[in-house]
């Protein structure tokens, strides 16, 4: 069985007191090695890469990412941050596409090929986020519309760049405090299609949207997801460390 991928982003929380505490407690918790068969990761703001790096030390079992990054390498892109900065303040994966970026900062499938592409060039793990709204899921349209969202981000990639891809399914109806978390049933038809498209090419593919302690195990069931991208659950670290438990119990099984 692939290695379980489990991580969080912080999205727009915690200061630089609380990322501290939060990484501190992670790092005395693992001392130093990852759960058996799980790969965890962390996604704080911009402004804790460096502190959450320092934190977690070099070498540490944790990776760390970024929100989101730029396609250019540098130049006049004024609020922007690049992977090649992303990648000097510590990062290793590059998030990319979530749906809020999409709804309210226009991201596109054109900006996500190019920013997984800059993200692979620095040999960086995009993380690429895809996930249909309710309307869409209302019409029939989900499976559809996830897998031209993974086409399109993913167009013109050779076998060896693909292969450090990470996919992260997350529905646009079950993200957030306004989401209600998806059913196992629910999920067997889009992660069916994204396995047989992508599951022997990528490093993995992910769930993500109202995971929580009472559903994690479940959803780890679901053939062809080797992982879950957590939000709210895991922003406290008790949450965070019995969801790392709750896959390493399911890698072992
Ligand atoms: C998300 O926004 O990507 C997410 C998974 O959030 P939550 O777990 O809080 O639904």
């Amino acid at each position: 069985m692939s290695t379980l991928w489990v991580g969080t982003s912080w999205k727009m929380t915690k200061n630089l007191a609380e990322g501290r505490a939060w990484a501190g407690g992670l790092r005395e918790h693992l001392e130093g090695s990852a759960p058996t068969g799980v790969q965890p990761f962390v996604i704080p703001s911009f402004t804790a890469t460096t502190t959450v790096r320092g934190i977690l030390g070099e070498g540490s079992p944790v990776l760390l990412g970024v929100q989101n990054a730029h396609w250019e390498d540098a130049g006049a892109w004024t609020g922007e941050v690049s992977v090649p900065q992303a990648q000097d303040a510590g990062a290793q994966i590059v998030e990319i596409g979530h749906s809020e970026r999409r709804e309210h900062f226009g991201e596109t499938v054109a900006t996500t090929r190019l920013k997984v592409a800059a993200a692979l060039r620095h040999g960086l793990t995009p993380l690429l986020c895809i996930g249909e709204s309710a309307a869409i899921k209302a019409a029939g349209g989900s499976t559809e519309h996830i897998l031209e969202q993974a086409a399109g981000a993913l167009e013109g990639l050779g076998t060896e760049e693909l292969s450090r891809v990470v996919i992260a399914y997350e529905p646009i109806w079950a993200i957030g405090e306004s989401g209600r978390p998806a059913t196992v049933e629910e999920l067997i038809e889009p992660f069916a299609s994204l396995g047989r498209a992508y599951s022997d090419r990528v490093t993995g593919i992910l769930y993500g949207g109202s995971v929580n302690l009472d559903n994690a195990a479940d959803l780890l069931g679901i053939e062809h997801v080797t992982g879950l991208f957590v939000g709210r659950t895991a922003w406290r670290l008790e949450g965070y460390l019995e969801l790392l438990r709750i896959a390493e119990a399911h890698a072992a099984r």
